[in-house]
Formats: C-alpha cells, structure tokens, sequence
C-alpha cells in the first residue's frame, strides 16, 4: 500500500517459516507480543493469549522458565485450540533451556519457535553444550529460533575479550561502540554456530535489543548490512505510557524507513492492571502510520483549540474510534479490504470539510458560534447534514452502511 511514501528498500533477507507465516524474505512486517502472566497459570495465560492475539498479534511469546511452565505449554496450545485461536507460541528461554525442551518433548512440540539469549545460555564449553541441545532440539522438531541479544544480558566472556582487543589499538573505539559491537558480533557468531550444527539460514531470526534509541539504530544498521538473516525489531524496556510509545515509535521508524525490520515487537511496561494489548495496538499503528500495513481504519481528528469549546468532537472521534476496534473483528471476516478505510472528525470549519473531504468518510462538527449542524462527506462529496443529538449514532450508522454497500464480501 502507499507506494508514494519514499521507504527504502527493503533489507534482503531470508524468510523463515513460523506456524501459517513467513518473517522476513520480503514478507509484510509482522505484529508480535509478549504474554506477562506467569505461564504455569494455564486459563490465565491462554486468555492472554487469545486477547493479544485478537488485538492482532500474529505471533505470541511466553516465558518458559521453569519445568512447571514447560509443562504447563501443551495444555496452553491445547486450550488456545479449543477457543479456536491458532495463533503460534514462541517460548523465551534463559539459563535453562537445554534442559526445559529435552525434558519437556510436549512443550518443544507445542511451540512454533524458541527464543534462545545466547548470553543467558551458560559460560565456556558448557554454553557451547546447552546452545548445542538447543539447536538440536530445533532440528529435531524442524523448529525456527530466535537467537536473541540483549543489552541487559550481553554476553560478558565475547565483551571483555572485545574490549581488551579495543585497548589494544592505536586509536580505540568509544566503550560504546565496543559495546555496540558485541551485540551484534553475539548475534552473528551464534547464529554461525547454529548454521554449522545443521539448522539453516532460513530457520534463524536475530535480534539485538538495546533500551537507546540511537543505539538500537547503529546495531540494527549494523547487523542489517552485514547479514541476511530475518530481523526481528524491537526498543527493550522501552518504557510506560507516552515514553514508551515515543521511544519505540522513534527507534521503529527510522529502520523500518531504511526497511529494516521483518517483525516488531514494542515492550512497554502496562500500568499497574493495565491492557497488555495495548503494545499490539501501538505496533499496528506504527506500521499503518507509516504506510507499510493496514489493520484497522484510523480516525483522523483535529487537535481542538480555542474555536470549539465543546468536548462534543472529543467524543465523537473517541467513540468512532472504539466502535470501529470493536467491529473490526467481524468486518474483517465478512469484507475485504475495509481495514484501509479512513475516517476523520473535525471541530469546525476551518479544517473540517477540507479534511473530511480526504477521507473516505468524515464529518465536520460545529465549532463555538457555528451553526449547530455536523455536515458528513461520504468519497469527498456531502452526503447529509447531522443534527441534534445523535450526531454520535448517525454517523455511526453511515460507517456501517458505507463498510457493507463499499467493500465486497468475503465469499
Ligand atoms: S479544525 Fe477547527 S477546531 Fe479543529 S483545530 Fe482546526 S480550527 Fe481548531
């Protein structure tokens, strides 16, 4: 879609198989999540589960920590069948990983893919062992991983050692830089070593996350020009509310604007009792914003200011915009095509029937002293004058119309 938007090309890379999808090798850019219950709770953690999937999460990873939630994962896989959600399970992997998928043949099964932090895999020839079984478990069950780096986790043996070579030069790099260095050298020696067990390049995603904005841009550069493999994308401890959102927001789109990227995922932090769906709803929004998905229609509204004191618009836009997220489910099943629908709601007329005339349906509301009449443009035209108080309803009853007579069935 929005083929006038200047994206550069995409990083070539190669695609990898994960349950009904494909990450990377010029697939479209996949919304993954991450489940914060604790996963020996089954019903809690499938519920999770099945509420980000719902949200739009195309692949859905949980912790897999301890033997009790290895075996807790099939009856996860099973519960999610029953409630008809196939969406495929990714299990994160510290310390213990090894063990968890040679013990737990159930849970190795059930999951579409391993996450392994090779800097959390064990020290010395023991971590060649444990990353060894890992992989091995991987080709045994014909699985994908994701061998994943983390600022927090970086490997300390592969640091120091580039350090010291660092110290050595005539002209040494800035700590940074080294560090920068390391992750991405963590990343691309495991993923080598990976290959050279036997599991091939197309069943390899990397990823190197750090919790900087620059940072992440340098590494993902980095590992994107030096490599091929499928990058997953994503600005660790990203943060709460707007922090989170603008930091992954800035870090996500600037490589995904050099098209580097294969999947996202936005980790930010829930407010206590919070909606974890919430970081699906902000990677589908960046993607959409940017031109590069469509998943659910936007509403466009104007800021407000001082020419309409009302909340009325506020409100409207607000409620257009849940309504439209609580339709999109069932539209998306019956339609095609109606995620790509643009709506917009303005204050007044200095910029409403301008705006609303963009869209494929908006309305103008009146602004302080105007006369009280919200006029609705349905494909740039004036279609009707809503008056009164169900200006909310009317116009919700126009969307719904312009969805079933605009977009086809799904036969
Ligand atoms: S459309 Fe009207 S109310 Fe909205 S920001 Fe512009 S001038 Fe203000």
């Amino acid at each position: 879609m929005n083929g006038s938007m200047s994206l550069g090309p995409r990083h070539a890379s190669v695609g990898v198989r994960v349950g009904p999808y494909r990450i990377g090798g010029g697939a479209p850019v996949l919304v993954q999540s991450m489940t914060n219950t604790d996963t020996v709770d089954v019903d809690g953690t499938a519920a999770q589960v099945k509420a980000l999937a719902e949200a739009g999460s195309e692949l859905v990873r949980l912790t897999v920590n301890t033997p009790e939630a290895a075996a807790a994962v099939p009856h996860i896989r099973d519960c999610l069948d029953g409630m008809n959600c196939a969406v495929p399970l990714i299990g994160d992997f510290h310390y213990n990983g090894h063990k968890l998928l040679r013990e737990h043949p159930a849970c190795a099964e059930a999951l579409a893919k391993y996450r392994i932090n090779p800097g959390n895999v064990g020290f010395r020839e023991k971590r060649d062992r444990q990353f060894q079984t890992m992989i091995e478990v991987a080709l045994e069950y014909d699985r994908p991983v994701r061998i994943g780096v983390n600022w927090g986790s970086l490997d300390q043996e592969l640091l120091a050692e580039m350090m010291d070579r660092n110290a050595d030069l005539d002209a040494p790099l800035e700590a940074q830089q080294v560090m920068r260095s390391a992750l991405v050298e963590s990343a691309l020696r495991s993923a080598a070593m990976a290959e050279e067990i036997g599991l091939a390049r197309d069943h390899i995603v990397i990823s190197c996350k750090v919790s900087q904005v620059q940072d992440l841009v340098a590494v993902y550069g980095d590992l994107a020009a030096r490599s091929d493999y499928a990058l997953h994308l994503g600005l660790t401890e990203a943060g709460m509310g707007s922090k989170g959102i603008v930091a992954s927001t800035a870090a996500l789109a600037i490589l995904l604007q050099q098209g580097i990227g294969d999947t996202i995922r936005v980790s930010l932090t829930p407010s206590p009792g919070g909606d974890r769906t919430q970081e699906v709803i902000v990677a589908q929004e960046i993607l959409q914003t940017m031109g590069l998905r469509a998943f659910t229609p936007l509403v466009t509204a104007c800021p407000g200011c001082g020419r309409t004191t009302s909340t009325v618009f506020q409100q409207l836009a607000e409620k257009i915009q849940s309504h439209v997220r609580a339709r999109m489910p069932e539209w998306r099943k019956a339609y095609v095509g109606v995620e790509d629908m643009q709506l917009a709601v303005m204050g007044c007329i200095v910029n409403g029937p301008g705006e609303s005339k963009h869209a494929d349906i908006g309305i103008s509301l009146p602004g302080t002293g105007e006369s009280p009449a919200a006029p609705v443009f349905i494909d740039g035209a004036k279609s009707v004058t809503l008056r009164g108080d169900g200006i909310a309803e009317g116009f919700q009853a126009i969307v719904e119309n312009y969805v079933a007579e605009k977009y086809p069935r799904r036969s």
